[in-house]
């Protein structure tokens, strides 16, 4: 089908501790300027870390409940409401773009912090209608990246494939003091990451699990790192892929952004 417009961009970002949703700071600053530099979206399909699931499922509901997945934070961070509208229609138009993946529809699920801890600042009115999708953990990454690539139509039509995770996510081994150094295994994995973004090279990241220590302790599971995939699935042959937020926060838990077609 022939368009007119550029297709829409798709971004991974690094969405880290859920304090970033109520503080102001790089990295707030840094996802308000990458909707800035994108189109508005019709719609957004978010591939949070947080909804990592047996089997493939979307989120079917008109209006979609904002989740509080995480305890011992602030009562200003569980007050946080984002009511963006959902898109059933939007939902079901995935459930045939991922064929033969089976893709279950449910309304069990809404907006959880991966999702709403970003759109807050990227989209701060909640006008933006959002479908959420999960990861499946039971296929391999290769999987991941082929049901991105399956999606791709969408950025046709004005739909914002947002993954949110990090790159880099070892709370096991996070430092919350302030201005912690970042562990040179996080630095060394992310930039690693960066590097083959920049250079168009997938298949390395694909098979992340095979790149030795620093991706080991990166990458203790999967959850974090798979919306990446599903991002870089969506690139198409000789398109552009940008960078950005390229630091890691708490020692352990690494913020790159990446953004295909931007
Ligand atoms: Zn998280």
């Amino acid at each position: 089908m022939p368009h007119d417009r550029a297709a829409m961009p798709a971004l991974f970002v690094g969405h880290g501790n859920p304090m970033h949703a109520i503080t102001e700071s790089a990295y707030s600053h840094g996802w308000r300027d990458l909707a800035g530099r994108l189109p508005t979206p019709r719609a957004i399909v978010a591939v949070s870390a947080h909804w990592y699931t047996q089997g493939t499922a979307v989120t079917t509901s008109a209006r979609p409940r904002t989740i509080h997945d995480f305890g011992g934070f602030p009562r200003a961070l569980h007050e946080v409401q984002y009511p963006a509208p959902g898109d059933p229609e939007l939902a079901r138009r995935i459930i045939e773009l991922g064929r033969p993946v089976r893709i279950t529809g449910t309304d069990e699920w809404g907006l959880d912090h991966g999702t709403w801890s970003v759109l807050v600042h990227m989209y701060p009115s909640a006008a933006v209608p959002v479908v959420q999708l999960s990861m499946d953990a039971r296929l391999p990454a290769a999987a991941h990246y082929a049901l991105g690539q399956r999606l791709g139509a969408l950025r046709d039509d004005g739909v914002l494939v947002l993954g949110s995770g990090n790159v880099v996510h070892n709370l096991g081994l996070a430092d919350w003091q302030p201005e912690a150094p970042a562990r040179s295994w996080a630095t060394e994995f992310q930039t690693f990451v960066r590097r083959q973004v920049e250079a168009g090279d997938d298949q390395p990241l694909i098979d992340y699990t095979g790149l030795g220590e620093a991706a080991q302790l990166s990458v203790p599971t999967a959850e974090h790192y798979l919306p990446l995939l599903y991002v870089l699935g969506l690139r198409r042959p000789g398109e552009r892929a940008s960078t950005c937020l390229d630091s890691v926060d708490l020692g352990s838990i690494g913020m790159l952004c990446v953004a295909v077609g931007l």
